[in-house]
């Protein structure tokens, strides 16, 4: 059985592709973090390797060794899989050793399996070179090896390696079905599952992380707190925080982002509320406080400062100076219409 929720299109593409044996030599999985992209991927290295009549069946002696990660024919490369947790930590790409050493793998015929399996994690942070390298593998395919690229930003490929590749894309699910996907899994308040359905923007990966780990609430909770905080500080306080931020993105640009998609949703919740639409907010949980701030400020301000946020998460990933662009985005929140500043409740609603 198909493990991974809700990517119906992908999951039948694979499954007529199986039935027919038309398999392709290479597939690039695309969509965003915790979408579901390495439990497709896992599912399918297990269907070509499956012993039972209905692949996947995922209790199969060969479906079990690929879950438990020691099947000798299924292999998954990323910035952590060195086994060097000193290099792990400090490696930024996927280097071509890495790549020769799967390439030598996949000049060998399987060992245990059916089928060689390579997945490799984070495609988008292979170095040009190795990139060139396993493009010489992918045009020139071998027999029962697959290569599987997951990749959340294929932008960053080279399109000759995308052309080689069958394009399978995982969409972030309507938040309704993640919430639904939470809800059978038993032993979650209704609330909360509604609560981390909006905040997973249809990613269930991500959902469940948080219903096992309190610490991506929490660390929510932080950031949200600090936005509102920053929203009515003075200048100074605000540049301070670009600071920061900028010498974050130096170090990890993941984190950044998920600041900047944070007030991204604030300031799209602000806009549902001015308009009428408080049911399909994200921040379930500050409905008040959504009200309250929405009253300050005009449709049109929101919408250019929407605009701001979205251009500024745009000139980051073109590699803009991030300094730059969030001090300019600091200045530009936008002024609420003749009040004074106050400081908004951040405690639930
Ligand atoms: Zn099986």
């Amino acid at each position: 059985m198909w493990q991974v929720i809700g990517q119906t299109r992908a999951v039948s593409l694979l499954q007529r592709s199986l039935e027919r044996e038309a398999v392709a030599h290479a597939y690039l999985c695309a969509g965003p973090p915790h979408v579901g992209k390495m439990t497709l991927a896992l599912n399918l290295a297990q269907a070509l390797n499956c012993e039972s009549a209905e692949p996947p069946c995922g209790v199969c002696e060969s479906c079990q060794q690929i879950i438990l990660a020691k099947h000798a024919d299924v292999q998954v490369i990323g910035l952590t899989s060195n086994g060097d947790r000193v290099e792990a930590k400090t490696r930024t790409e996927i280097g071509i050793d890495q790549i020769r050493e799967i390439q030598h793998s996949a000049s060998l015929p399987p060992f245990e399996g059916k089928n060689k399996v390579f997945i490799i994690d984070g495609a988008e942070l292979l170095s040009i070179e190795a990139a060139n390298c396993l493009l010489k593998t992918l045009e020139e395919p071998a027999d029962k090896v697959i290569f599987i690229l997951l990749t959340i930003n294929e932008r960053l490929l080279p399109a000759t390696v995308i052309s080689r590749c069958q394009r399978l894309e995982l969409p972030p699910m309507p938040a309704s079905e993640v919430e639904a996907a939470l809800n059978s899994r038993g032993g979650i308040e209704p609330g909360r599952a509604e609560l981390l359905a909006k905040l997973s923007h249809g990613c269930l990966g991500w959902a469940i992380s948080a219903t096992l780990d309190d610490s991506l609430l929490q660390q929510r909770a932080e950031r949200l707190s600090r936005l509102l905080e920053i929203i009515d500080a003075d200048y100074e306080e605000r540049f301070t925080y670009a600071s920061k931020l900028a010498t974050q993105f130096g170090q990890n640009r993941r984190i950044v982002q998920e600041v900047l998609d944070l007030w991204l949703d604030w300031w799209r919740d602000l806009l549902l509320v001015k308009a009428d639409c408080s049911d399909t907010v994200t921040n379930v949980d500050r409905l008040t406080t959504l009200h309250e701030m929405a009253e300050g400020y005009t449709l049109g301000q929101i919408k250019v400062f929407i605009n701001n946020i979205e251009s500024a998460g745009e000139q980051l990933k073109q590699n803009a100076n991030p300094r730059l662009v969030l001090e300019v985005l600091m200045l530009d929140i936008p002024i609420r219409g003749g009040r004074p500043s106050a400081q908004f409740s951040v405690k639930n609603g």
